[in-house]
């Protein structure tokens, strides 16, 4: 029965910045649907533990610094040592430093390219290879951006990772969907978390972004539950290289 498909008990998934924000949500989410869930997060993720435990789910927690790329093999390590495999990866964990691109120091820039995309990457191919080595296929969904679309304002090096995660979610899923794995991707509206309380902060942009929202709001951790359960699951085995908005119509305006 179709709803079934949309179940994902008896796998593991694996979400970075697990500890707050859109992770955390998604987290709830997958677990929820069934999965273990492991949390990857420089902080301990107490709060996203509780609230999945509190219905019953299973939580572990992976202390990792996504900063340093050679935490990728040690995250799956910890992963398939708790769980004993893997089979769901949620790149989710992201910064933002806002700058007017005429400043922006070259180790910003280096800073947010590396967490934004060298290590979605890095970590994508670690998970594939164990996604093959374990021979039943598995599901990447990375979180792209409205600036996967659109220039944004003094984020350059953001906008440029998130423009890149819409690209590299395209060829990932040419070359992997052969071998059962679906790379997808989730781009985010305006969310209210930590990624945009500058912007909600500054009341002219805040009125400016929420008068542009055919929903009338702005989005929420719980919003993102849908998509990811979705994208992680079998009823979107046919789905490839695509990302979804959870936009409350933002890129349709
Ligand atoms: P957030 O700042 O609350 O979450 C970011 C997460 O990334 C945190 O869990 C943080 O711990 C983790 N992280 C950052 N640097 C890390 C590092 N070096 N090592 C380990 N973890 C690290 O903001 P959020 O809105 O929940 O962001 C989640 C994702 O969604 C990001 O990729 C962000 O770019 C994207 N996004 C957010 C919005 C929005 O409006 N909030 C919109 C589009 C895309």
């Amino acid at each position: 029965m179709i709803l079934d498909d949309f179940s994902l008990k008896g796998k593991v998934a694996v979400v970075t910045g697990a500890n707050t924000g859109l992770g955390q949500g998604m987290c709830v989410a997958l677990a929820q649907a069934g999965a273990k869930v492991a949390g990857v997060a420089r902080r301990s993720c107490a709060e996203t533990s509780e609230l999945i435990k509190k219905d019953g789910g299973e939580f572990f927690e992976v202390i990792a610094d996504l900063s340093d790329t050679s935490n990728a093999p040690v995250i799956l390590e910890k992963v398939v040592e708790k769980f004993g495999r893997a089979d769901i990866l949620v790149n989710n964990a992201g910064i933002i430093l806002r700058e007017d691109a005429i400043n922006v120091t070259e180790e910003d820039w280096n800073k947010v390219i590396n967490i934004n995309l060298n290590m979605v990457f890095l970590l994508s191919q670690t998970f594939a290879k164990q996604f093959v080595k374990q021979g039943d296929g598995g599901k990447i969904v990375n979180v792209a951006s409205m600036t996967s679309y659109q220039g944004g304002i003094r984020i350059p090096a953001y906008t440029s990772s998130k423009s890149a995660v819409l690209g590299l979610t395209r060829a990932l899923a040419n070359e992997w969907a052969s071998k059962g794995i679906n790379v997808n991707a989730i781009a985010p509206g305006y969310m209210a978390t930590n990624n945009t309380t500058q912007l909600r902060d500054d009341e002219k942009r805040s009125g400016e972004i929420l008068e542009r929202i055919p929903a009338g709001r702005w989005g929420t951790p719980k919003d993102m539950a849908g998509a990811v359960v979705f994208l992680c699951s079998k009823a979107a085995e046919y789905v490839n290289g695509f990302t979804i908005a959870v936009d409350g119509g933002w890129l349709a305006r």
